[in-house]
C-alpha cells in the first residue's frame, strides 16, 4: 500500500527536508524545480520544468493529495492554477502577500501587529518625501524577490540617497523602512491545519550577518522571552486566523525594549526553525506536512536547548562536527559557493548551562571554514 502523495514547488533544502520528514509517515513526494539533481532531487522525484510551464504543473498535481511549496517567490498563477487539480496550501493569498513587502506591512498593519515606519517608493521623488517620514537612518528595500539581505541597502545620511537610488532602483518597486535599532532578533514558527488546530513553537533568537542567518538559539534566551513568546504568539495567530491559513507560517521580528516590532513573514517551513529536527517533540516539517494533510498537529514542546547554526559557503571536516557533544549535521548535498547555505549543524543539549562548551566549539568549527 503507499500513501498520499505530496507535490511541492521548489525542490531546495527545505524541500530535501519536508521529504525526509514525511517517509516516516508514509508520505511519497513529488517535486518541481527548473534545476536538475538540487538536494530535493536527490531524495525525491523531480519534475525539471519552470515553475510556468503548465503541463509540467499538471504532471506535478497529478494524482497528488495536496501540493505545498518550499520556495516562496513561485509564480502566484502557477500555484492559483494547481487548485484546479488539488488542494494548495498554504492559501495562494497568503504567498501572494508574502511576496511583496509591502502587502506583508500593510496586512500587518491591518491586524494590529507593529512594523517599522514604511513608505512605498517609486522615484527618488518619493524616496527623499518618505525620509520625511522615516528619517535617517532607514533601510530601502526591493519589494519583491528580496531574501539573505539581497536587494537592500541602509541609508544613514542624504548623501546615501542617490547612491541607494542607482544600486536599487531598476525599474523595481521599492519601499523604505525606519531603521529599527533593536536589541535582538527573534522570530516565531506557527502551524495551522486544516482542521484550523493550531500549534506555536518556542520563539527563538537569531544572529544575521550580512542579511544572512548564521545562528539560532531555542527557545530564546533572556528574561524578556516569557512576555515577547505572548506577543509572538498573539501576532501569529492573528494573521493565521486572517489569512485562512494551512501549514508552517514564519514571522521575523525585531525586539525592542521588550516589545516586538514585526519585520517580515515566510508562507513555508523556515531556516530558523531547523532546530525543532532534534530540539522539538515534532520537527517544523512534520508539522507542516499533518498541517496540508488535515492530520492531527504534534506537539511543537522543546526537548532540551538547542543551538543551530548554518554552514555558509563551505563545509567544516565532517568528523570536527560529529566530534562535538549533542551536534547533529545536516548537509543539503550542494556544492561549495560563497555566501551559499548549503547545510547546518544542530546543537542538542539539556539545559542553558550544558549547552555552553558544546556550542563554543561548533561556532569555533564552523568559524574555521565558511
Ligand atoms: P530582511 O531581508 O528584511 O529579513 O532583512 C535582513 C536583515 O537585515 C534583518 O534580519 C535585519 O538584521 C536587517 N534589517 C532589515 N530591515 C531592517 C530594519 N528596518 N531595521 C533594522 N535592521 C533591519
Amino acid at each position: 500500500m503507499t500513501g498520499p502523495t505530496v507535490a511541492v514547488l521548489g525542490g531546495g533544502q527545505l524541500g530535501r527536508m519536508l521529504a525526509l520528514a514525511g517517509y516516516p509517515l508514509g508520505l511519497r513526494f513529488r517535486f518541481l524545480d527548473p534545476s536538475p539533481g538540487g538536494p530535493a532531487a536527490q531524495v525525491a522525484e523531480q519534475i525539471t520544468a519552470a515553475y510556468d510551464d503548465p503541463a509540467a504543473l499538471e504532471r506535478l498535481a497529478d494524482g497528488a493529495a495536496v501540493v505545498t511549496y518550499e520556495f516562496e517567490n513561485v509564480p502566484v498563477d502557477a500555484a492559483r492554477m494547481l487548485e484546479r487539480h488539488a488542494p494548495v496550501f498554504p492559501p495562494p493569498r497568503a504567498l501572494e502577500t508574502a511576496q511583496d513587502r509591502l502587502s506583508e506591512k500593510t496586512l500587518f498593519d491591518r491586524l494590529g501587529i507593529p512594523t517599522p515606519a514604511f513608505v512605498p517608493v517609486d522615484s527618488e521623488e518619493d524616496l527623499r518625501a518618505g525620509l520625511g517620514r522615516t528619517g535617517f537612518p532607514a533601510v530601502l528595500k526591493t519589494r519583491r524577490m528580496g531574501y539573505d539581505g539581497k536587494g537592500q541597502m541602509v541609508l544613514r545620511e542624504p548623501a546615501d540617497v542617490p547612491v541607494a537610488w542607482r544600486a536599487l532602483s531598476d525599474g523595481a518597486p521599492l519601499i523604505l523602512e525606519s531603521f529599527v535599532p533593536f536589541n535582538r532578533e527573534v522570530s516565531i514558527i506557527a502551524v495551522r491545519s486544516r482542521t484550523g488546530e493550531e500549534v506555536f513553537y518556542p520563539i527563538v533568537q537569531n544572529r544575521h550577518e550580512g542579511g544572512i542567518l548564521r545562528e539560532s538559539l531555542a527557545p530564546a534566551p533572556g528574561p524578556t522571552t516569557p512576555a515577547v513568546q505572548a506577543q509572538a504568539e498573539e501576532y501569529a495567530r492573528r494573521v493565521l486566523e486572517a489569512t485562512s491559513y494551512v501549514g508552517v507560517l514564519a514571522i521575523e521580528f525585531f525586539e525592542v525594549g521588550g516589545r516586538l516590532v514585526a519585520n517580515e513573514m515566510a508562507p513555508r517551513v523556515h531556516n530558523s526553525g531547523h532546530w525543532t529536527i532534534e530540539g522539538a517533540q515534532t520537527s517544523q516539517f512534520e508539522n507542516h506536512l499533518r498541517a496540508v494533510l488535515g492530520l492531527p498537529l504534534g506537539s511543537a514542546a522543546p526537548v532540551g536547548v538547542s543551538a543551530m547554526l548554518n554552514l555558509i559557503g563551505e563545509a567544516p571536516p565532517l568528523a570536527a562536527m560529529l566530534a562535538i557533544p549533542g551536534a547533529h549535521v545536516h548537509l543539503y548535498g550542494k556544492s561549495a559557493r560563497p555566501a551559499r547555505k548549503i547545510g547546518h549543524l544542530t546543537i542538542l543539549a539539556p539545559d542553558e548551562q550544558a549547552i555552553i562548551p558544546s556550542l563554543s566549539r561548533a561556532r569555533e568549527v564552523v568559524r574555521n571554514s565558511g
